[in-house]
């Protein structure tokens, strides 16, 4: 079992929140009830109590069918059609191509395509939200206890170097897909400040919990200032899925974040569903709640962070998997399912289904 998943069964046990409706306590983890921060992946209090008072208390009385829960992977209608197509959860989540005609021409055309810009942005912001915030784990847990200023100027200070490694690590993606130097120059600023805002997100919750908890252990104040386990493997395959599939970020709470960068889209749903239904599958514990954090930046290239809670209904359950089954029978029957009818221009095959 893996060690976050431990913490997060303990934490479970920890806290109660009472239900107005109900007149009952419900047990919640801990995580949702201590901290005020507003990192990228973490909630607000207000968020919080949407979520655990708003959402979770809606999805009880709604609630979801055992068959649509992952754990209902072994019989229909989760049961996977075939036993050798095994897709990624963007091929099965993404609708930017509605008819699903990327999956034919990579999976079965095998045709190699050359990541858009849109794709190129998200790739490296991730990497800068992932980067910083394992940077910070690694310097508390090779500092010690200290306090969120020392961190602050640590972090601040290798900011730029950081996303230099970063840039370079993508330079590849950046120059084939056709940055322009005054586009890389707007991207790595706006890499930057996201690395410093996170930095500062950071300080302050190490502070907070410091204030609140003046005895706390390394570990207890790891765990607390940055309560999530960034790109957790998972492996799919019950459902169908990769075996390697990466899930941007894992609160303790029972809720999966998933980072979208630009503008938000209504099937992005699709992806923390996915994930909620693989997490279901692997450790039979119930996952209500997803969260699309949207990442965009001012005209100064500040991050403007949107988080947006959701529950994982049994509706976006069922269109998960009609979208899972039906791209599996293209791939497995390599049919064409033919040209969608609203291609958008930066679609890495457009030339290749529209010609040049
Ligand atoms: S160009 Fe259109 S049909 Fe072709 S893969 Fe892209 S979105 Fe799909």
């Amino acid at each position: 079992m893996h060690y976050g998943f431990v913490i997060f069964i303990i934490m479970t046990f920890v806290s109660f929140i009472w239900d107005h409706h109900r007149k009952f306590f419900y047990i919640f983890p801990l995580s949702a009830c201590v901290l005020v921060i507003r990192m990228v992946y973490f909630l607000s209090s207000e968020e919080k109590r949407y979520i655990f008072r708003g959402l979770l208390s809606r999805s009880r009385s709604l609630g979801v069918s055992g068959d649509w829960r992952g754990w209902s992977w072994d019989h229909p209608p989760l049961l996977s059609p075939y036993d050798d197509v095994f897709l990624t959860l963007s091929e099965v989540a993404s609708k930017y191509c509605v008819t699903g005609r990327d999956v034919y021409l990579k999976r079965v055309e095998r045709i190699k395509y050359v990541p858009n810009k849109r794709m190129v942005r998200g790739s490296v912001l991730h990497a800068v939200v992932e980067e910083v915030i394992t940077f910070a784990k690694k310097f508390l847990y090779s500092n010690g206890v200290v306090s969120g200023s020392v961190i602050s100027s640590e972090l601040s200070a290798i900011a730029l170097d950081e996303v230099r490694k970063i840039f370079s690590r993508f330079s590849q993606l950046i120059s084939s897909a056709q940055y322009t130097e005054k586009e890389k120059e707007t991207l790595f600023s706006r890499s930057v400040n996201l690395w410093l805002y996170e930095v500062n997100q950071i300080s302050a919750a190490v502070d907070a919990v410091l204030a609140r908890h003046p005895h706390v252990s390394l570990d207890s104040l790891v765990n607390l200032a940055i309560p999530i386990v960034v790109e957790q493997r998972l492996d799919g395959r019950f459902l169908g899925l990769s075996g390697d599939l990466s899930a941007d970020a894992l609160s303790f709470a029972p809720v999966i974040l998933d980072l979208k960068t630009g503008k938000f889209r209504d099937f992005q749903r699709l992806t923390t569903t996915g994930y909620a239904l693989v997490l279901e599958a692997l450790y039979e514990v119930p996952i209500d709640v997803g969260v699309l954090v949207n990442v965009n930046f001012n005209e100064k290239n500040y991050p403007i962070i949107t988080r947006r809670p959701h529950l994982i209904s049994e509706s976006l359950r069922m269109e998960f998997i009609e979208e899972r089954d039906r791209k599996m029978e293209i791939v497995a029957e390599g049919s064409d399912p033919g040209i969608s009818s609203s291609c958008p221009l930066d679609c890495p095959f457009y030339s290749i289904c529209h010609g040049d």
